[in-house]
């Protein structure tokens, strides 16, 4: 029996009671008029995310950001890869393609859904704070889940580590579900989920039926219509699912409804003799294979005083091929004239074997109201077991009180073990943090600090690479950057402020507030996992990693035929190597048309190639082909556009738009203010509005990249390009992140950074947000007043910078601003200090900026 043999072990507990308290209605039917409501309150199994049951080659999405955010890292409480699955676009408001798919490889009855974001171990802070569900049987035609309100959107994560529950209702009848990530703003999203429920044994795939009536009462207008029907309604209703099988029974009083907050007549579907002159309302059920019926539970409503009755009579039809069978089974409940109790009516069905039944049910009186209709066949007895659910080791038949004792248990264990985690870890970060600041009003800091820890990230030492020598290491920064004198390595220089200096004998205390693991790879450096990933470890099979670039919709960029360039002259060089000046033949033909536009239509066209060089080490190939990424997703007037690349051979190529000027710190440093001075020397000059105009362009380039999240990290003059009249482009985007991608950054050896631009927090905390871009706008700003005539604290040794960031963090009014330049009004310095707040919240934004250098009047 149902009640104590089920197979059905509820895990998880449930929200909220959606389980009808009918029971009192049914007591005279037998143990079958549980089915549905059992399946509804106890088909609450995990389905396989989190178990593993589900196969990763069953977990598909419509894109990844790499290989280690691929979608079979979407398992709910899965903590592999990069911590969870994330598309490889941001999610747009209007734009809903992007969904984790998962197949279930056979019918399932689905009633919860949880989900989860992306935290990996705090170094991930992305979520879903809304998702759709969208539903197929048979794979191809996919139906939008909406509440029985009709919404679709459901509310999802507020934070990047709770699992939130979901009841869908109605639930669903699905072999494949999407979570499709929604968003009101632009940003980046990583899911992890689980699936609930319990396999479909009934086996019904559609039932097609006259589209429900209307019933006018005295009191009420009754809506009898199928209102969670996931076919088409048109006259009738065809290839869904609905109210007949949401497991939910209606009530003995049909104007009442379990479900809160809906209408009258919600739980039934109904119809009047009125519409049917043969006398009967004809439905036709589909099945998934051809089955041995032996019962069909037709649950009717009886309220004979609204001339509502169960069902006099039932002619069946059988077709288990192509044909239906010629003698159809005939059967006639008894009717009830004297109890008006909402009832099962049993249809039996005499073994027959069949793929799809047609039933005409003859009315009694004027109304049939029916709120449920379930069949028992050989497989479809969730009491007796038949077939267990397939994946899912849950779904056998045990003593499941122990079952569920030990599972209580050791989720009370495992609950209380994260608490202690937690606990401790919050300890060993006041400790830390406490050291730190040395001062008691520091602690209210350090509770703000705490709350954004999961953007925080460690540019520290690896410790266990702390042993590398200078040559020997593998650090970015310093392949990158040759230790020229704007970047530099705080790590080193941080010790000798006094508060690390105590601590330097401790780990990690001295390089900044350390969150890195070892071992794992990080969203972060998400594009080096891929490209690993696709070629294993060798690192130079281009095609792979061509195809991941070169397929992307929206940042398509293509592989330009470097015979089609001829080489001018060197331009300068960068990091990775050089770049020349190049006329590239017929490049319209490669682009991505929404470039077009101000591309010159003539056939050869100037553009600027920067070539990684020959010798380039594994990463720094791998940071090139990162800058190439990232670039070619950025679309906007005052950033530096990349038109094509050359990567399917050595030497790897982008090829960006040319700027006749050059870099702004070299272009203005061969400028002078206006005035008498550039008069009399005949210097080139630069107005101040130019000035601001140039700034202006920088703001709303940057403006561009905080709506995407995107931040910087490196903005100064020397990354700026000037072309013609004094038009400017944010170029450089080899230290660049995505804000959302969890903002880690691990360095394997030295950090080199550009400490003057840098603001306090990005230095002493590792901490790089839009508004740490802001404060080293501001200093680009300075540099412009400035023509690039002197490095910011020029007077400060490198040591003496990091001092000065001690004091910004001390507050006590010794920190020293970069002074006010001759140009520069009271206003316009006024903006550039409150860039340089201490409070990251309390900076500008770039719009205002952006706005704020439109009106500056000289
Ligand atoms: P780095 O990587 O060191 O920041 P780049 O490799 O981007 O520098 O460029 C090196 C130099 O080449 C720049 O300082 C600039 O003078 C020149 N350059 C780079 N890109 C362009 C371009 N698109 N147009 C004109 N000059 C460029």
């Amino acid at each position: 029996m149902i009640t104590n043999k089920t197979p059905l072990r509820p895990l998880i507990p449930r929200l909220e009671k959606v389980l009808p308290d009918t029971r009192r209605d049914h007591t005279r039917v037998d143990e079958v008029v549980f089915k549905n409501q059992m399946a509804y309150c106890v088909c609450r199994y995990p389905l396989g995310m989190s178990g593993g049951q589900i196969q990763d080659e069953d977990i598909s999405a419509s894109s990844q950001w790499s290989e280690s955010t691929a979608a079979r890292y979407g398992r709910l409480n899965f903590e592999e890869g990069d911590g969870a699955w994330c598309p490889e676009i941001t999610v747009e408001p209007d734009n809903l393609k992007e969904f984790l798919q998962i197949d279930l490889r056979s019918l399932h009855f689905i009633t919860l859904v949880g989900t989860q974001g992306r935290h990996a171990g705090g170094i991930g802070n992305e979520f879903a704070q809304m998702y759709k569900i969208k539903y197929s049987r048979d794979g191809s035609r996919w139906i939008s889940w909406r509440n029985r309100q009709g919404k679709q959107v459901i509310e999802g994560n507020r934070n990047a580590y709770d699992i939130v529950l979901k009841d869908l209702e109605p639930p669903v009848v699905a072999r494949f579900v999407r979570f499709m990530p929604v968003t009101d703003h632009s940003m980046n999203v990583c899911m992890r989920v689980e699936l609930y429920g319990c396999e479909w044994l009934d086996g019904l795939v559609s039932y097609n039926a006259p589209a429900g009536q209307q019933m006018n009462i005295p009191e009420h207008v009754v809506y009898l219509n199928d209102s969670v029907y996931d076919g088409a309604i048109i006259y009738s209703m065809t290839e869904g699912l609905g109210q007949l099988t949401d497991g939910v029974c209606g009530l003995d009083d049909f104007t009442e409804s379990h479900v809160y907050n809906v209408w009258p007549g919600y739980d039934y579907v109904g119809w009047s003799n009125q519409s049917f002159p043969g006398g009967y309302v004809e439905i036709m059920f589909e099945f998934d294979r051809i089955r041995n019926f032996t019962t069909m539970m037709v649950h009717c409503n009886n309220m004979f005083t609204y001339n509502v009755k169960a069902f006099q009579h039932v002619v069946c039809y059988f077709r288990s091929e192509s044909d239906w069978e010629a003698t159809p089974l005939a059967f006639s409940p008894s009717v009830d004239d004297e109890d008006p109790s909402a009832r099962f009516v049993p249809v039996p069905l005499a073994n027959h074997m069949a793929s799809a039944i047609k039933c005409q049910f003859y009315f009694a009186d004027v109304w049939l109201l029916f709120s449920e209709i379930t069949f028992q066949s050989d497989t479809a007895m969730y009491n007796t077991t038949l077939t267990p659910p397939k994946d899912d080791p849950t779904h056998k038949v045990d003593d499941s009180t122990t079952r569920i004792l030990i599972g209580c248990l050791v989720a009370i264990i495992f609950i209380l073990v994260a608490i202690i985690v937690i606990i401790l870890w919050r300890q060993v970060w006041q400790k830390m943090l406490q050291k730190v600041s040395g001062m008691a009003n520091e602690i209210q800091m350090t509770e703000s600090i705490l709350s954004t820890q999961s953007e925080t990230f460690a540019y520290s030492h690896n410790q266990s690479s702390g042993g590398t020598s200078e040559q020997e290491s593998s650090s970015t920064y310093e392949r990158i950057f040759p230790l020229g004198p704007d970047y530099q390595e705080p790590s080193r220089l941080i010790c000798k402020l006094p508060e690390f200096a105590q601590n330097s004998e401790e780990p990690g205390i001295c390089s900044g507030l350390t969150v890195a693991q070892d071992g794992v790879p990080h969203y972060a450096e998400a594009d080096i996992v891929a490209l690993q990933g696709v070629t294993g470890s060798n690192m130079y099979a281009i095609p792979a990693l061509a195809m991941d670039l070169l397929s992307g919709k929206d940042m398509a960029v293509e592989e330009f035929p470097r015979k089609l360039l001829t080489f001018k002259e060197k331009l300068g060089e960068g990091q990775f190597g050089e770049v020349h000046l190049c006329e590239a033949e017929g490049i319209q033909e490669f682009m991505n048309k929404e470039f077009l536009f101000d591309v010159p239509e003539e056939a050869t066209v100037l553009v600027a190639v920067k070539m990684l060089r020959s010798d380039a080490s594994k990463n720094a190939r791998n940071d090139f082909l990162k800058e190439i990424k990232i670039m070619s997703r950025l679309k906007d007037p005052n950033i530096v556009r990349l038109l094509a690349v050359c990567i399917y051979s050595d030497p790897l190529c982008m090829i960006t738009e040319y700027m006749e000027n050059g870099d702004l710190n070299q272009f203005l440093s061969r400028h002078e203010p206006e005035g008498q001075l550039a008069l009399l020397s005949n210097a080139a000059t630069v107005s101040f509005g130019n000035l601001c105009y140039m700034a202006a362009q920088i703001a709303s380039g940057m403006k561009y990249l905080s709506s995407l999240n995107f931040v910087h990290r490196d903005l100064a003059t020397r990354n700026c390009l000037v072309g013609k009249n004094f038009t400017i482009k944010i170029a450089d985007f080899g230290m660049s992140r995505n804000l959302y991608s969890g903002d880690y950054y691990r360095i394997q050896g030295r950090a080199v950074l550009p400490i003057r631009w840098m603001s306090w927090e990005s230095i002493l905390l590792g901490k790089f947000t839009t508004a740490s871009d802001m404060w080293a706008f501001a200093v680009t700003l300075w540099e412009i007043l400035n023509f690039c005539k002197e490095q910011p604290y020029s007077q400060l040794t490198d040591e003496q910078v990091i001092e000065n960031t001690g004091e910004f963090f001390r507050d006590q009014k010794r920190q020293i601003y970069l002074p006010q330049p001759v140009l520069c009004p009271d206003s316009l310095y006024k903006v550039m200090l409150d860039c340089w707040r201490r409070n990251a919240k309390e900076r500008p934004s770039f719009q205002e900026i952006h706005r704020v250098l439109l009106q500056i009047q000289p």
